[in-house]
């Protein structure tokens, strides 16, 4: 079978994603490879669509046994036969496997390094016709890596042992010396090295001062309601605590922390991964070893303590390309309290510990655009001018207009104060502090003293690190102190212009993150959506898998945009191979046919905008410029057949949405609007539940009356639930799914004023 066909039938995919069908090819050539990619870059398949086209058995080589299980999960809800053997298996499981291995039928084998590295294991594997192996998570072959693990040492011993079969290592994080280690431990020989960019383009990444950390986290709850999440803390007691609270202002969340008994950690953790919780409160013990691939927003309550650790944990969001959020709030004390660590730690890394920490601090408070300063810090280029995808980039900071004055007055306080103090004590000085130690110094004689009285000290201490940030200034030694930096003698003679944040305007920030919000779920029939992921999160608990094996969010999203009629018609969607279609295709078909029946919406939707989740997905979202998965759509390399239709079809809706918007504005009802747009009127109401939803509107005037809306809010209250089905069966079939879904999005918005 070739490798596209394979990419088709068993996981529903049209194309590769970036550096995949490289990896691939080394795979099929048996030549040995090194395959550096993102998180949710697609590194699984890179070894997987390998093992089904070739004869033989893979094995794969993985460090966690919870890894394992999702993965052997989700190849055979694919229709490939994988198996593991670890050690949560009983004798009697583990020799059902060999024998499955004996028949030639497998095709992936996953086994940990120490299991493998046993003579009994490696004389069975010798007789088992093994075609490759691959090294999931290789960077913990190397002590140089964040994560290594002793075990895998032994991984030497492959070469010797199977002497002519290809090796082949796969990691998300590695570093140049950590690769150069992982291809020297193994012994690689004229190995390919293939990096892939470590930017995640589907991410958007922001940063805020925590100031109110409830309302904070809140807005961004507020934004992915019914959707899954994790919200990092830095200490036990701040999950306990922020779970709490969250709970007892209606949201629905669960703690995860290394001291909670085992029992209750793993509970938790399968609530999350099987969807009965969308929220997860954890410290960092919460992750490894979670493949969830819809996770739509990860909170830091806090700053880690460097970049590699941020950038692993945000990386858990939006694995299946979808766009997510990760936002960070911050709090200087976080950064007190990791420079007091390192202070008390032993001498050997200090210097390299606050290097990293240093970094950490400029990314919270820096105003370059997030995304490149990530993808530096890792040590590649960041070519886009803009990357649209972080707070900088999407304009949504609030910057002062007299920068450059503000930028030379702090600059003049540095030279002035003769390039010897911190950015704390530079700040007490701008501001006219008559501390004792400013007095000592003679620094409130400076002409610079007090040149920024009017401004709060704690706005000058971050105008002060977004300088840096910027190379106006520089921050050196152990103490931080700051100097002119490369960029500081032309701000001083007034060629550049810095940028600098004004204290931030929640509100002004807020418009804007819901309005770029909009964009993803554009076309999506929400109810709809909602209901087929309550069928999934049912299926999978039968089937014993997480629920995202079943379908990804972004099939569910494509369902419930398109609403196919037809078992064809879902095959066609992304994500939907031949397997899966066979095992679930009439359960989902029987929930969108009812669901359209009973609420009159119609099928086979041709006026759906697609977007894409990956540069592979294959399908066109031209339109569809401020969606962040549009940027790696990009890069396809092909499409679907009817693409040139659907993008006809995706202009049309695009400039029809705002002419309907307006009408609604005048007052016009949805058969009204229906009929002068020339649209089904199922796609007007879809128009009218988003501009209610944009609008925050709260009246029902001139689309339900007042009474349908209160029969609708008993029946909420007694269903103790906003879905569509039961309060329809509650009120006896006598209000209208059409009404019913417009009285919702009424409804939501009046609880959300409540509760502000
Ligand atoms: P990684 O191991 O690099 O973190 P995964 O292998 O888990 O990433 O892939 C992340 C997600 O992307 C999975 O849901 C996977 O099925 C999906 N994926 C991988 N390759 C493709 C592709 N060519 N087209 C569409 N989706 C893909």
């Amino acid at each position: 079978m070739e490798l596209l066909e394979a990419l088709n039938r068993h996981w529903g995919y049209e194309s590769f994603r970036p550096n995949q069908e490289d990896a691939m090819a080394c795979v099929m050539d048996d030549r040995d490879s090194v395959v550096v990619l993102p998180t949710g870059g697609g590194k699984s398949l890179c070894y997987q669509a390998p093992a089904v086209c070739r004869s033989g058995l893979a094995i794969v080589i993985s460090p966690l046994i919870s890894l394992m299980k999702d993965q052997v999960d989700s190849l055979r809800t694919s229709g490939v036969p994988a198996a593991f053997i670890n050690s949560s298996q009983s004798d009697h499981e583990r020799r059902q496997v060999a024998d499955t291995v004996r028949s030639g039928k497998l095709r992936l084998l996953y086994i940990a390094p120490e299991r493998l590295v046993q003579q009994r294991t490696i004389d069975f594997l010798k007789s088992s016709n093994v075609t490759f192996f691959a090294i999931d998570e290789a960077h913990c072959i190397s002590e140089w890596g964040h994560d290594f693990r002793p075990e895998y040492r032994s991984l030497k011993m492959l070469r010797e042992q199977f002497p002519g079969v290809a090796l082949h290592a796969y990691t998300a994080t590695a570093t140049e010396q950590v690769r150069a280690d992982i291809v020297r431990q193994l012994g690689l020989i004229d190995s390919e090295m293939l990096v892939g960019s470590f930017d995640r383009p589907n991410l958007f990444f922001r940063t805020e001062r925590m100031d109110d950390r409830m309302a904070q986290v809140r807005e961004v709850l507020r934004r992915h309601k019914r959707e899954s999440g994790i919200i990092y803390c830095t200490s036990r007691k701040a999950v306990d605590e922020l779970s709490e609270l969250l709970n007892a202002q209606g949201f629905r969340t669960l703690p995860y922390h290394a001291g909670m008994d085992a029992d209750a950690r793993s509970r938790n953790q399968e609530a999350f991964i099987q969807e009965s919780v969308d929220t997860i409160v954890a410290t960092v013990a919460f992750g490894m070893g979670i493949d969830k691939s819809n996770v739509r927003y990860v909170i830091h309550c806090g700053m880690p303590k460097s970049l590699e650790n941020y950038q692993q944990e945000s990386g858990r969001a939006g694995r299946d390309g979808l766009d997510a959020d990760c936002v960070l709030f911050y709090s200087m004390a976080d950064y007190a309290r990791w420079k007091s660590n390192i202070d008390g730690a032993s001498a050997g890394n200090r210097e390299a510990s606050h290097h990293t920490l240093r970094a950490m601090v400029d990314y919270c408070t820096g105003v370059r655009c997030r995304h490149r300063s990530l993808v530096e810090y890792f040590g590649q280029d960041f070519d886009s001018e803009s990357c649209n995808a972080c707070d900088v980039c999407a304009g949504e900071l609030d910057v002062v207009d007299d920068a450059l004055v503000i930028g030379q007055k702090i600059l003049s306080g540095v030279v002035r104060q003769g390039q010897r103090y911190g950015g704390e004590y530079t700040a007490m000085v701008l501001k006219g502090s008559r501390d004792q130690r400013v007095r000592g110094n003679g620094h409130d004689k400076l002409s610079t003293w007090g040149i920024l009285e009017d401004q709060p000290v704690q706005t000058i201490r971050d105008w002060i690190e977004q300088l840096v940030s910027q190379d106006f200034l520089l921050r050196t030694g152990e103490y931080s102190i700051l100097n002119i930096g490369p960029r500081g003698g032309d701000l001083l003679r007034g060629e550049v212009i810095p940028t600098l944040l004004r204290a931030s305007d929640s509100q002004v920030r807020l418009n804007k993150q819901v309005a770029r919000q909009k964009t993803n779920w554009e076309g999506v029939d929400r109810d709809l959506f909602d209901e087929l992921r309550i069928l999934r999160h049912d299926l999978a608990a039968q089937a014993g898998v997480p629920a995202y094996i079943v379908f990804t969010d972004e099939t569910l999203r494509q369902f419930a945009r398109i609403r196919p009629s037809t078992l064809a018609g879902m095959r066609a969607v992304h994500g939907v191979g031949d397997k899966r279609l066979a095992d679930y295709g009439d359960a989902f078909l029987a929930c969108i046919t009812e669901y359209c029946r009973l609420s009159g919406t119609s099928f086979d939707n041709t006026e759906v905008r697609v977007p894409s989740s990956n540069a592979g997905s294959g399908v066109a979202d031209a339109e569809n410029s401020v969606s962040r998965s549009s940027r790696m759509a990009d890069r396809k390399p092909s499409r679907q057949p009817d693409d040139e239709g659907r993008k006809t079809a995706s202009k049309e809706s695009s400039s029809t949405k705002p002419a309907a918007f307006k009408l609604f504005r005048e007052g016009h009802s949805v058969d009204d609007v229906a009929a002068r747009l020339k649209r089904a009127a199922s796609t007007v109401r879809g128009y009218l539940c988003e501009f209610i939803d944009q609008e925050g509107l709260t009246d029902p005037d001139p689309w339900l009356s007042a009474d349908e809306l209160s029969r609708v809010e008993i029946a909420i209250k007694e269903c103790e639930s906003d879905r569509l089905k039961p309060i329809f069966e509650k009120l006896g079939g006598e209000v209208s799914y059409d009404t019913l879904r417009i009285a919702v999005c009424l409804l939501r918005n009046r609880a959300e004023a409540v509760a502000e």
